[in-house]
């Protein structure tokens, strides 16, 4: 399998290669040069357990691995959650809850960074060479991406995080990992400011060879196909039937992966995009038009996005793979701040809604009097929104975080805040972070230092 960007501009690149370029050359997104078909070969792959559906899986996309290699990193990777069977169900009456929230740091974004961090590692002994990774994180990214690289010997990780604006817990799940290989950057700026840092620093090129940087963000390709997994898996749970889904969207990377498992041809029906009131997506889908609109901070804050990174994959498969016409639309929506398609959007795959905060915790209130079951404010996001869905398919709701990642929000919709045993014991741990104003050289020379000292 070879990769190539939705921009037109690289092509016949190695699935290794892809991991470690991130995003493409040309400034695109890089994505497989064909979708592998499945749907005749559906029911050998009905009785695997979860691993067994990564296994399988990983292989149909990359093979400049050894798949003894691949398999035992697949496996390893999924050991650190806290269930074998990495995901976990419930229902609720009409609705399937697919629980993705128990890896190391109670997210969804677990499930594809803790096999990324293994990718790397691996990939990286091979060829002989370390890497820098630098990212920027608003909240939750930051300590997924730290928990699938901490203690790798080949790898060091700086996140940067804008200091005072992220929640104390998110704080303490970055800065309390004692491995030397992480060091965290607590930025006096705002969240743009880090990500203005960041972007600056990837583009002084001299410095980016000569340090090797590298990238964990949700462009990553990797990141999209380790998330398929759990599409693939969910939807082989029914027999003769198609599921549909209902995704907490906010860059649109899970429910992506979800899209390219229904080209697979697996059993999956319409995806339901669920946004908070930072509706770009739903506004789309609603009118063929994309068009940025002001930030809100909502109690959903993973989601708090109006520019989804991953929406350009599926718009170059919208556009029939026609790299030029992609290459218009996201041009015009870089110099104007909207673009649209043409014609009606033919909406026979993807649905949409938007979510009001106030419904939001009205519903993690209304779930917990009527289940017992207490959901976080994304996945009440998603639940909220299946409401709008007309279907005779089952439907899945992805679950994308554990309710205890959320004390504030839980306090205030069900008057108690729950907790989790891998976060409760954290504020006891030693903190490491250092401190920076929002300057780049600044970044440059923890980076620099660090490097000196290897
Ligand atoms: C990142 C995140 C999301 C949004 O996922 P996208 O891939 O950006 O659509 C939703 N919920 C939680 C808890 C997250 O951390």
């Amino acid at each position: 399998m070879k990769y190539r960007s939705t921009r037109g501009g690289v092509s016949g690149i190695s699935f290794t290669d892809a991991l470690l370029m991130g995003l493409a050359d040309d400034g695109g997104l890089l994505i497989p040069d064909h979708i592998p078909d499945v749907s005749s070969r559906l029911q050998d792959w009905r009785n695997l357990n979860f691993v067994q559906v990564a296994q399988r899986l990983l292989k149909l996309f990359i093979d400049d691995l050894e798949h003894d290699d691949l398999d035992a990193l697949t496996s390893e990777a999924f050991s650190s959650f806290d269930i074998p069977e990495v995901v976990a169900w419930k229902q609720l009456d009409q609705l399937h809850v697919l629980e993705l929230f128990h890896g190391p740091t109670l997210a969804f974004k677990d499930v594809a960074l803790q096999l990324l961090g293994k990718l790397f590692e691996h990939v990286l002994a091979d060829r002989g060479e370390t890497l820098n990774i630098l990212g920027a994180t608003s909240g939750d990214t930051g300590s997924a991406a730290i928990a699938g690289i901490a203690g790798m010997e080949n790898i060091k990780i700086f996140i940067l995080y804008p200091k005072g604006r992220i929640s104390s817990l998110q704080e303490l799940q970055m800065t309390t990992v004692p491995d030397t290989n992480v060091q965290c950057i607590s930025v006096n700026g705002t969240f743009d400011d880090c990500q203005r840092i960041m972007k600056s620093i990837f583009s002084d090129l001299d410095f980016k060879e000569a340090y090797s940087l590298g990238a964990i963000n949700s462009v990553n390709w990797a990141r999209v196909l380790a998330q398929v997994i759990y599409y693939a898996y969910a939807s082989l749970q029914k027999e003769n039937t198609s599921v549909d889904f209902v995704v907490p969207t906010g860059n649109f990377g899970n429910i992506f992966a979800g899209f390219i498992a229904k080209k697979m041809g697996f059993p999956v029906g319409r995806l339901l995009v669920a946004t908070n009131e930072n509706d770009i997506l739903d506004r789309f889908f609603k009118t063929g038009e994309y068009s940025l609109g002001e930030v809100f901070r909502t109690n959903s804050p993973a989601m708090d996005i109006q520019v989804a990174s991953n929406f350009e994959r599926f718009l170059f498969y919208y556009f029939d793979e026609d790299a030029e016409r992609l290459r218009g639309f996201m041009e015009e929506f870089a110099r104007s701040g909207k673009a649209s398609v043409v014609g009606p959007l033919s909406s026979d795959i993807f649905l949409s809604c938007s979510i009001s905060q106030p419904d939001t915790e009205e519903t993690i209130a209304e779930i917990n009097s009527k289940y017992d079951y207490v959901i976080d404010p994304h996945t009440a996001v998603g639940i909220r929104a299946a409401r709008s869905i007309v279907t005779d398919n089952p439907i899945v709701c992805i679950s994308t975080a554990h309710p205890a990642k959320f004390p504030d929000a839980l306090g205030r919709a069900i008057g108690h805040r729950p907790t989790h045993a891998r976060l409760s014991g954290l504020s006891d741990l030693q903190e490491r972070k250092q401190e920076v104003s929002a300057d780049e050289s600044e970044v440059k020379k923890i980076i620099q230092n660090s490097s000196a000292s290897i």
